[in-house]
């Protein structure tokens, strides 16, 4: 079995390969009768046509008034939704076998730029073996910096900013900071400094010991799982959502991860999740065998006894995530993906639902999937919406999301590097 799903995927790959060498002199595509969503703006632009040259917009017009040659591909979207690819903010790598299916399976999710936060195998080793590949994501690898690394000693930080440029690695994880006792404001300080100096994102978990409005104030760029806020008395979560603002700190809570990893939608709720409507059946069977033992091993009695106060502080982060929202904080959303009822790229659809029932608009959840994304690394004028001198990597989805998040599970195809990639041949 596992080897014939290898045999498929190679053949995929030299699909890939045959089409890259087919456009490589003729690299003109025009994509025709669409809906163009305007993410910034939370507006759907209808009749245009997207004329894109190597890979970047050239023209964004009637079709009438692009120019269309011989070699010019011409691809009828017969009236679907262009978004920008999507960002998942949150994601971690899988083992290195794995890595054919958790690529092919986040760019079927319309996914087209991942910020990795966590790897199961060496980042670099993993980040070479992606490169080596024609078609993939956009993705951001960082440097994992975990506790066995003692930041008081000025070598030890050096090295940590030295290796993160050296390694090609995008920005600094800070991973379970908070476990260290000699790890004080001012080590914390230090290091922020040394970074910003180098011009060297840091973020990731919160490190612990470190007072709120000291790491908003520092450069640290964005924080997980939404840290402290949701353990705050009304008047301090107000005051530090304040900071957060104003620092410009970027919040990505992965809600999804808590909704799963404390059972809450058990026993029934899984069945309206979003993935489902995607996923391979093979998935679901695995996931429900999964599901039944977690739930065995936490005993049905204790999960009775405990569920409503899971399912309360639950609800009390989608209330700190309204109130960073009508505050007017950066949020992104990351999919988190690693339990079960969770797939790779497509979690960041269910990280959206959680949002709309957290009371955000539609159009400001994809916004914050597409547009706030590319902002966080400072590529907006490279990715994250539609426009012209952009570079082509969009979801296509058959009904609107923008009017309705939940039409996010509608995606039909993903274009990358020239190519039209359908789901239904990614997915496996
Ligand atoms: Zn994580």
């Amino acid at each position: 079995m596992k080897r014939r799903l290898k045999k498929e995927q190679t053949k995929l790959i030299y699909i890939f390969l045959f089409t890259s060498f087919l456009f490589t002199k003729a690299q003109h595509t025009v994509l025709k009768n669409l809906n163009l969503l305007d993410v910034i703006n939370g507006k759907t632009i209808t009749g245009k046509a997207i004329s894109i040259q190597n890979g970047v917009i050239t023209q964004i017009d009637e079709l009438a008034k692009i120019e269309i040659t011989k070699s010019t591909k011409l691809i009828d979207l017969e009236n679907q939704f262009v978004s920008p690819g999507l960002y998942d903010m949150h994601l971690h790598l899988p083992h290195h076998h794995k890595l054919d299916t958790f690529l092919n399976t986040i760019l079927a999710a319309g996914v087209t730029n991942v910020r990795i936060m966590y790897s199961e195998e060496d980042v670099v080793k993993m980040k070479k073996q992606i490169d080596s590949k024609t078609i993939k994501p956009t993705i951001y690898y960082p440097y994992i910096l975990t506790d066995s690394v003692d930041l008081n000693q000025p070598t030890e930080l050096m090295r940590v900013l030295r290796e993160t440029k050296s390694k090609g690695l995008q920005f600094i994880k800070l991973y379970s900071a908070q476990t260290r006792n000699d790890f004080s404001e001012t080590t914390f300080l230090n290091f922020m400094k040394a970074a910003n100096a180098s011009e060297i994102t840091v973020c990731g978990h919160y490190p612990g010991k470190i007072k709120y409005p000291v790491v908003a104030q520092s450069g640290f760029k964005s924080i997980e799982h939404l840290a402290v806020l949701p353990n705050q008395t009304d008047s301090l979560l107000t005051n530090y959502i304040e900071l957060t603002k104003l620092n410009q700190l970027y919040t990505c809570p992965t809600l999804d991860w808590f909704n799963i990893a404390y059972l809450i939608p058990y026993p029934k709720g899984y069945l309206s999740r979003v993935t489902l409507y995607n996923a391979p059946k093979h998935y679901f069977t695995k996931w429900q065998k999964q599901n039944k033992k977690n739930a065995e091993d936490f005993s049905i009695d204790s999960l009775k006894k405990y569920q409503p106060k899971f399912k309360m502080a639950f609800e009390k982060r989608l209330t700190v995530l309204k109130k960073l929202h009508d505050a007017g904080c950066l949020l992104i959303v990351g999919g988190e993906s690693e339990l079960e009822y969770q797939l790779e790229g497509f979690n960041v659809y269910e990280e959206m639902m959680i949002w709309k029932k957290a009371g955000i608009p539609d159009a400001e959840i994809l916004k914050s999937a597409t547009y706030i994304p590319s902002t966080f690394f400072k590529e907006q004028n490279q990715y994250g919406s539609i426009e012209l001198g952009k570079i082509a990597q969009l979801a296509i989805f058959s009904k609107n999301p923008l009017t309705n998040i939940e039409n996010i599970k509608t995606i039909h195809a993903t274009f990358l590097n020239n190519t039209l990639l359908l789901k239904k041949d990614l997915l496996k």
